[in-house]
């Protein structure tokens, strides 16, 4: 699985215990990705939206036969959208809500995440 820059805003996730646990995510509407994680070991991949081959397909569809490169866990059995769930580096599960708002272009940052590409 290849590598892919990807422009991206930091939020801050919530655990059971903690609150400010960095997080990555993509505004949709301005660069048509979504990142999805494994929920195993808590990698993040990107999808490119404009790819017609994801149109009307879950994501769990798309990567069935697909193993994590970082845990090699079933992708189909652990992905999931990021980073509305997310894995913390603790091991506990997270949550953050990107709501609606689009943040200014110069609170971007350029992120490196693993492409998810159908097959
Ligand atoms: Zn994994």
């Amino acid at each position: 699985m290849k590598k892919r820059l990807v422009r991206c805003f930091v939020g801050f996730g919530m655990t059971g215990g903690r609150s400010n646990i960095e997080v990555f995510y993509v505004v949709p509407e301005m660069y048509a990705k979504a990142l999805y994680t494994c929920l195993e070991c808590g990698e993040v991949f990107v999808v490119d939206l404009e790819n017609p081959a994801f149109a009307g397909r879950e994501i769990a569809e798309v990567v069935k036969g697909t193993r994590c490169p970082s845990c090699n866990a079933d992708l189909n059995e652990t992905i999931s959208c990021y980073p509305q769930t997310f894995r913390a580096p603790d091991g506990s599960l997270g949550s953050f809500d990107p709501g609606t708002m689009i943040p200014p272009d110069n609170e971007s940052l350029v992120r490196e995440f693993f492409e998810i590409v159908p097959s």
